[in-house]
C-alpha cells in the first residue's frame, strides 16, 4: 500500500494548511471530500486558541454579538452552498422585507439610500444637478483605461455628488478603504466590466445595494444571509464535520516554510515538519514573512498588499432605542466628520438577536480612522461613539451591555495595480508546485470569495 507522503504515487501526500479561518477550514473540508484517505494526510495549523479567524460570534444572556462578519451575500453562491452542505439550512436568516432599507448620513440627517432606479432619480439626497448628472451616465464614453481609482471612475461616470454621497460611504462602510486609492477593476469588478461591455452601470451600481433592497419579499437571489446562532456556527459545523483524518491543531503557529529536495519544511512552534503540499490560508501580510527566505519574490508581492484595521463597538439596550425606525442601519460618508463609518440596527437586520423590547446597535470604524482607535482607552472610544449615536439617532440611554472588537489586519485593500500584482503572484506560484495561497487578499474580500478560492485551491491540489 502507498503511504501518504510518498510523492512517487502522484498524490498530494502530506498537506499542511496554515490558518484556521474560513479559508483554511473550507480548504480542509473540500480536500477531505475530494481526496481519498490513502492519497493524503491533512494537517491544519492555527496559531491562536480558536478557529474562525475574523469570524467571531458571542452569545450573552440577552444578546448575540458579531465581532467580525455578520452575514454573507447570496448572489455569490459559495457560502450559502457550504451552509447547506453543513446542514444549516434551517438556521439561515434573512432581513425581513419591512426592514430592507439602509440610510446614509448627509448634513447630520439620515436619508434612505436609493435602492431602485426610480428612487435614484428622485432621491432628496442629491441636488437636481447631481441627479441630472447621474442620469446622463449612459452618454459618458468608456475611458479605455486599464484601471482607475474608484473615485475617479465614479466621478467620471456619475458625477461628484453621487461619488461623495453614495459611493464613498458604501466603499468605506464595506471595504474600509479610501475610494481615491482603491482600484475599480479589483474592488468593484462588476462596475469595471459594465463599462467595458457597455452594459448598464446604473444596474451594476444598484446590484451593490440589492441585498438590502426593500421591494419584493424574500427574493432569495440577492439577499444578505446570516445564521441564527451567528457566523461562528458555520465554523463550528465545519470543525465538527471534518473527518478524523484531518488533524486540527490549535496554538500551532507556523514561523517558516522552506523547500528542499521537493518537500516543504514547516516550522511549527520551533519543530520542523515535512510536507509535500503547503496551503497558506493566512493574511498576505502574515504569509510574507513565513516564506521570505525561500520564496522572496512571492513574499515581496504579498507584502505589497496593504491592510486596514477595523474596530467594532456594539451596545445592547434594555429598551427600544430604535422605536419607530425602519431599516437595517446607516452609512456615514467621511465628509460628515464622524469616526464611525456605519451603524447596524442589528435586531432589525436579523431578528432574534435580542429579546423583545431590547435593541442592539453595532458601529463599525474602518480605514485610517480605525488605525487611530486601535490602541486607545476603551472608555474614550465608547464615549466618542455614544456621543455620535446621540447626535445622529438621539440615543441617550445607557446601554446595559457592550462589546469592543479590534482587528489589526482586518481588510485587504485592492489598490491601483492590484490586478497586475495578483497575476504576477499566480505566475510565480505556478513555478513552485505544491505551494498554494487562499484568502481574501486575492480577488474578493467576502466569505463567499474565500470559500470559492478554497474550492479552487483544493481542486488544483487534487489535479496536481
Ligand atoms: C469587521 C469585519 C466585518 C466583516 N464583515 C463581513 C461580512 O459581513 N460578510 C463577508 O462576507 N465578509 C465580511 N468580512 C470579511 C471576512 O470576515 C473575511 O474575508 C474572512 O473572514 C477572511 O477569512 P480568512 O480565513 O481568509 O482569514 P482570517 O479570518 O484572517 O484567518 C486567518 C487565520 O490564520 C491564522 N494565522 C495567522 N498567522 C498564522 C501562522 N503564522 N500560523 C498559523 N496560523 C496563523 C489566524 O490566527 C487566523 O485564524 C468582514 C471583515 C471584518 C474585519
Amino acid at each position: 500500500m502507498t503511504e501518504p507522503g510518498d510523492r512517487n504515487d502522484g498524490s498530494p501526500g502530506r498537506i499542511a494548511i496554515v490558518g484556521g479561518g474560513i479559508s483554511g477550514l473550507a480548504t480542509a473540508f473540500f480536500l477531505s471530500e475530494s481526496l481519498d484517505p490513502s492519497e493524503a494526510e491533512i494537517v491544519l495549523l492555527e496559531s491562536s486558541s480558536r478557529f474562525g479567524g475574523l469570524i467571531r460570534s458571542e452569545s450573552t444572556r440577552e444578546f448575540l454579538w458579531e465581532g467580525g462578519p455578520d452575514s454573507f451575500v447570496s448572489h455569490k453562491p459559495e457560502a450559502l452552498a457550504l451552509c447547506q452542505q453543513m446542514g444549516l439550512e434551517e438556521d439561515l436568516v434573512r432581513t425581513p422585507p419591512r426592514h430592507r432599507q439602509a440610510y446614509v448620513l448627509c448634513g447630520g440627517d439620515l436619508y434612505p439610500l436609493p435602492m431602485t432606479r426610480s428612487a435614484f432619480v428622485r432621491t432628496p439626497l442629491l441636488s437636481w444637478k447631481g441627479r441630472l448628472r447621474a442620469v446622463l451616465e449612459p452618454l459618458v464614453p468608456a475611458s479605455g483605461q486599464n484601471d482607475e481609482s474608484v473615485s475617479d471612475f465614479v466621478v467620471r461616470r456619475l458625477g461628484r455628488e453621487v461619488s461623495r454621497k453614495i459611493f464613498e460611504p458604501l466603499v468605506v462602510g464595506v471595504y474600509g478603504g479610501d475610494p481615491a486609492q482603491l482600484s475599480i477593476r479589483s474592488t468593484l469588478p462588476h462596475l469595471y466590466q459594465a463599462e467595458r461591455t457597455r452594459g448598464s452601470l446604473t444596474k451594476a451600481l444598484l446590484q451593490m445595494v440589492e441585498p438590502l433592497k426593500s421591494k419584493g419579499s424574500g427574493k432569495k437571489k440577492e439577499s444578505l444571509v446570516a445564521l441564527n446562532k451567528g457566523m461562528a456556527e458555520l465554523v463550528r459545523r465545519l470543525v465538527k464535520t471534518l473527518p478524523d483524518r484531518v488533524e486540527l491543531r490549535l496554538e500551532a503557529p507556523v514561523t517558516e516554510v522552506t523547500r528542499q529536495a521537493g518537500r516543504f519544511q514547516v516550522q511549527v512552534k520551533g519543530v520542523r515538519e515535512d510536507f509535500d503540499t503547503v496551503i497558506l490560508a493566512t493574511p498576505a501580510s502574515s504569509s510574507a514573512p513565513l516564506i521570505s527566505s525561500a520564496f522572496p519574490e512571492i513574499a515581496q508581492l504579498l507584502q505589497a498588499v496593504p491592510y486596514v484595521s477595523a474596530v467594532i463597538v456594539a451596545f445592547g439596550y434594555d429598551q427600544e432605542v430604535l422605536a419607530g425606525r425602519i431599516g437595517t442601519g446607516f452609512l456615514v460618508p467621511p465628509s460628515e466628520g464622524r469616526i464611525m463609518s456605519a451603524c447596524t440596527w442589528v435586531n432589525h437586520k436579523f431578528p432574534g438577536r435580542c429579546p423583545e423590547g431590547h435593541d442592539l446597535l453595532r458601529c463599525f470604524i474602518g480605514g485610517e480612522e480605525a488605525g487611530k482607535w486601535m490602541s486607545c482607552d476603551d472608555e474614550e472610544l465608547v464615549d466618542r461613539i455614544r456621543s455620535e449615536l446621540k447626535a445622529i439617532l438621539a440615543v441617550t440611554r445607557e446601554p446595559i451591555s457592550r462589546k469592543i472588537y479590534r482587528w489589526q489586519t482586518a481588510l485587504p485593500q485592492y489598490r491601483l495595480g492590484h490586478h497586475g500584482r495578483i497575476e504576477q503572484l499566480n505566475r510565480q506560484l505556478d513555478s513552485i508546485p505544491g505551494l498554494h495561497l487562499v484568502g481574501n487578499f486575492l480577488d474578493g474580500v467576502g466569505i463567499s470569495d474565500c470559500i470559492r478560492h478554497a474550492r479552487s485551491v483544493s481542486e488544483a491540489v487534487k489535479e496536481a
